[in-house]
């Protein structure tokens, strides 16, 4: 597939157009801004244009004086988000989330560094023009070739199936995404972020267990896994979706929030299991333009702790990287009480232990948890925190991440970043901001 994939350009007077452009195929952490995959790319004075393999816009920035940093950049999601990627000046962004470009995202979230880039006018520029942009492209390499078609046939090509994924259509295409899922992606988990969040969700059970008092992404759905049909379904229709960018994807996320909660003893399938093998085969993670694939699911302390350990030696076994973040939130009984999440603290020590236990004994499994943050949590919490992550541990590690999430919606505050700093300090195990971020 990738053979008939050659890069080519062509210069007008307007712009320069690339095809098929192949970028950097390993996700990697780099304070320098990489472009993943392969994508086709539009030029002009003043912008940068990229595209994926189905035609349509995934990253874009401006080139004039007015753009806030020659290196950061706008991505467009698959659920048709555009997030800002800055650099934050390159200082605490990779201390605090583990990346080098910190997404500013579109809608309220708990983040507690960036700012609005979004409402810059440049930005804002870029978002409204990239259509006219494309226009403009097409009309200027017709001029420029007249009727020597056959030279720029494939850019003219290009560019008039550009434009047929106008915003609206773009917007239609991230619905039927949602369809598909049966509904939006609230929440991605944490570890996604090693491959920038490009994930195929493929959505095994509804709900989760607990309906925590402060989660604010639950959904209302009781926990039920999906037919075996229907996943096979979802599969089917995904493929039709990604289509031929297919190729730049080596990552399923597998849904929503408790997947892992599928192999809990009742469930006599290997939902699981069987799910990760057909998406590796449907999907040709092995004829991936990126190396590797990655597997990414939720847990919480009961499937956690129900879960069979021939599913964790199976998950090993496969050609995923799988990473499992589970939310843990409190070690503390008073805040788990106050959060309304049902679970005791004695359960939450217990797992947290056999997380480490089990990062230790696989080496193609990552299981992360999450912790929450806020100014005004009970006194015990901290404390209780750094009695899991600093006591308990013996010697600092590299694996078995914990996220700690702030509570608080649209409200940096200087004193929970602080207080981060403060606990990440502490902690033996990599400590890294969650950003709650949708698909
Ligand atoms: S925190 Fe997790 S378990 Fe609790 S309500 Fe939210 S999704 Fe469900």
């Amino acid at each position: 597939m990738l053979k008939n994939l050659t890069t080519t350009s062509i210069f007008t007077p307007y712009c320069k157009i690339t095809l098929n452009r192949q970028g950097s195929d390993k996700y990697t952490k780099i304070s320098f801004p990489l472009k993943y995959g392969i994508f086709s790319e539009i030029e002009t004075s003043d912008a940068i244009l990229q595209f994926n393999l189905n035609h349509e816009i995934i990253r874009a920035k401006g080139k004039d004086r007015a753009w806030i940093q020659p290196s950061e950049w706008l991505k467009r999601s698959m659920g048709n988000d555009w997030i800002y990627y800055s650099t934050g000046g390159y200082t605490g962004v990779f201390e605090s989330i583990g990346e080098y470009y910190l997404p500013n995202l579109p809608y309220p979230t708990n983040s507690l560094i960036g700012g609005k880039p979004l409402n810059e006018p440049s930005v804002l520029k870029i978002v409204r023009s990239w259509y006219e942009i494309i226009q403009k492209s097409l009309q200027s390499v017709k001029e420029l070739t007249g009727n020597q078609k056959r030279d720029s046939s494939n850019f003219i090509e290009f560019l008039e199936n550009a434009l047929i994924n106008t915003p609206e259509n773009l917007e239609k295409k991230a619905k039927s995404l949602f369809k598909t899922s049966g509904g939006r992606i609230t929440v991605m988990p944490p570890d996604a972020r090693h491959v920038d969040y490009d994930i195929i969700p493929l959505i095994i059970s509804d709900g989760c267990l607990y309906k925590c008092k402060f989660c604010r992404v639950k959904s209302d759905k009781p926990f039920a896994i999906r037919e075996k049909k229907e996943i096979d379904e979802q599969i089917l229709r995904l493929k039709d979706i990604y289509k031929n960018d297919i190729i730049n994807y080596n990552s399923i996320f597998l849904g929503d929030h408790d997947a892992l909660n599928t192999a809990n003893p009742l469930n006599k399938d290997n939902t699981i299991i069987d799910a990760a093998n057909k998406a590796y085969s449907s999907f040709e993670f092995n004829n991936s333009y990126m190396k590797g694939c990655n597997l990414f699911m939720f847990g919480s302390v009961d499937s956690f702790m129900n879960a069979n350990f021939d599913l964790f030696k199976s998950l090993n076994s496969m050609p995923y990287q799988t990473y499992i973040n589970i939310g843990l939130e409190s070690a503390d009984q008073e805040t788990l009480d106050l959060i309304g999440k049902p679970i005791t603290s004695k359960q939450v020590e217990e797992a947290f232990m056999e997380m480490q236990r089990l990062n230790e004994l696989f080496s193609n499994i990552e299981i992360t948890a999450n912790f929450i943050m806020d100014e005004n949590l009970p006194k015990g919490h901290y404390p209780s925190f750094l009695r899991l992550v600093r006591e308990k541990i013996l010697r600092a590690k590299t694996k078995g991440t914990i996220y700690l999430s702030p509570l608080r919606i649209n409200k940096p505050s200087r004193e929970v970043l602080f207080e981060f700093n403060r606990l990440k300090t502490l902690s033996r195990l990599p400590t890294f901001l969650y950003i709650i971020q949708r698909l």
